[in-house]
């Protein structure tokens, strides 16, 4: 089943820039799909579309629609989509800095009962152990790679059904870029979370995700399997670096 679809989406800002130009894709409930493409392609652009933070940047759905388990929920405000159960990454990993990792952890778990903040957290320090070793520490003297999994963390203290991730592999080294994309695998057989993942680098988003998008200039341009997308020159030439 189709726990997301976006159809014919355009966006534009400040009522004039249009950078989504009916944009359309759909994530499978229980898998990663991922939504590849350069710099400036409109990738963020489209998670701010389903997670309803377009409007503080001056941004629109202009036309077509986000349907969210069969409902459309354009006019959706961004904490209602959290309470729903979508819960967006946010690329630069905007954790709170001057906050320890627990205290960020709890801030994630807003929109829950606080009955389940105990077993959250131990649930995140289980995939992230790293976490728990650095859960009294101020989260703005972490590394790039802590941060990311901060940012991760905090997200499933939401208990998502959907989450969005924009970039997580950005500004990191390759082994850690590895080490979280396992992680995000693990999060996502285990906990069944259905994943939309924004990369840039698409080999690794290829390695985890089944389904992939990628997108130029406000639209998609190609869509397949993974395995298939990796198999493909164009893909290869243009997107993994092979030609
Ligand atoms: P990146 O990897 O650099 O984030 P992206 O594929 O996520 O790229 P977007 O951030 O969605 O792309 O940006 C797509 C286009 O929309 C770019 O041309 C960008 O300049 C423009 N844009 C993004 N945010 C705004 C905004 N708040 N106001 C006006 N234009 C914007």
């Amino acid at each position: 089943m189709e726990l997301l679809q976006v159809e014919n989406v355009e966006v534009v800002y400040n009522d004039v820039v249009l950078v989504l130009k009916g944009l359309s894709l759909a994530a499978e409930e229980g898998k990663i799909t991922a939504l590849l493409g350069a710099n400036g392609a409109g990738k963020s652009t489209t998670l701010k579309a389903i997670s309803g933070l377009l409007e503080s940047e001056d941004g629109e759905v202009t036309d077509g629609a986000v349907v969210y388990d069969g409902t459309p929920i354009n006019k959706w405000a961004p904490e209602k989509v959290v309470r729903e159960g979508i819960f967006q990454v946010m690329e630069g990993r905007r954790i709170f800095e001057d906050l320890t990792v627990e205290e960020n952890l709890r801030c994630g778990a807003y929109t829950r009962p606080r009955g389940e903040y105990a077993a959250g957290v131990e649930r995140v320090y289980e995939y992230f152990p790293r976490l728990k070793e650095r859960r009294k520490q101020v989260a703005g003297y972490m590394s790039g790679g802590e941060q990311q999994m901060l940012a991760i963390g905090r997200a499933l203290m939401a208990k998502p059904r959907l989450l969005l991730l924009d970039e997580p592999s950005l500004g990191l080294a390759p082994l850690l870029v590895e080490e979280i994309f396992g992680i995000v695998r693990r999060i996502n057989a285990e906990e069944g979370v259905t994943v939309l993942l924004v990369e840039q680098n698409a080999r690794a988003a290829l390695g985890i995700a089944e389904m992939a998008y990628i997108m130029e200039n406000g639209r998609i341009v190609m869509d397949g399997k993974s395995e298939d997308l990796l198999n493909n020159p164009d893909v290869q030439e243009f997107y993994l670096g092979m030609g």
